[in-house]
């Protein structure tokens, strides 16, 4: 089945180095997630995982597949889909342009009516908003339609970078929400978040990250019981 391992990766850019010896699991339909500081490697770790940064030593293993000689193109059809830090819209082209172009590597066009309708039953607000030019929606429809994107390929398994970053309170809430529905249908979620008490809120599992490496990793209760967690990422 679908499951994810890293095994002591390391990786860098240029000759700085941002992961060391990362062992990370996300078994199938799990809601992982990975918290820590700014510059922990975070980000770093999804890249990985997509393909975006290779790792210079290390087994990155999917479904029995090794992710690591995978070109970036083509995770997205081993079942992985990315939703970047800034959701990266085509913010010139509609909603439902946008949502189409997570579609682009099938060409099955009923499937994609499917899809379609089962992102605007997730978020109704982009089916109010289908002919809309992206880059014109608030931050928490952005989010929305850069979910929504990432769900029309199908993925078994959803790497979502900040998506709390810049939202409202109420917006993060239904975002939030959603992400939960997504993960019910039986979809891994691989989330990191600056917010560490939201993030191990919605996990099942977690892992800490310092300056490139794993720290602490366990259930989501037990991190959030953690007395050095409880001071030093939730403020308690
Ligand atoms: P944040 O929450 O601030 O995004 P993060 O935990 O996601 O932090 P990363 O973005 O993975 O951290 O960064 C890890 C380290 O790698 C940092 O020291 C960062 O400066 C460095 N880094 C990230 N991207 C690049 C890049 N494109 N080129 C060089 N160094 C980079």
């Amino acid at each position: 089945m679908s499951r994810l391992e890293l095994s002591r990766v390391s990786a860098f850019y240029g000759d700085a180095q941002a992961l060391f010896d990362i062992d990370l699991v996300v078994e199938p339909g799990e809601i992982v997630a990975i918290i820590g500081s700014n510059g922990a490697g975070k980000t770093t770790v999804l890249r990985t995982i997509s393909g975006l940064v290779r790792p210079r030593e290390g087994s990155l293993q999917y479904d029995g597949r090794d992710l690591a000689s995978t070109h970036p193109w083509s995770v997205v059809s081993h079942g992985i889909a990315h939703v970047p830090e800034g959701r990266r819209l085509f913010r010139d082209m509609s909603v439902q342009e946008n949502l189409m172009m997570g579609a682009y590597h099938r060409n099955n066009a009923a499937d994609g009516k499917v899809d379609l309708d089962r992102v605007y039953t997730l978020f109704p607000r982009l089916a109010e908003r289908r002919d809309q030019l992206a880059g014109t929606m608030s931050g928490g429809e952005q989010q929305m339609a850069a979910i929504g994107r990432a769900l029309m390929a199908r993925p078994r398994l959803l790497l979502l970078d900040e998506p709390s970053l810049g939202l409202a309170p109420k917006i993060i809430e239904t975002v939030f929400k959603t992400i939960r529905e997504i993960n019910s249908e039986g979809v891994g979620i691989v989330l990191v978040e600056q917010s560490a008490q939201l993030a191990l809120e919605t996990a099942q599992r977690a892992y800490l990250m310092e300056n490139g490496r794993i720290v602490k990793t366990g259930s989501a209760s037990d991190l959030m019981n953690d007395d050095a967690v409880r001071e030093a990422y939730l403020g308690l």
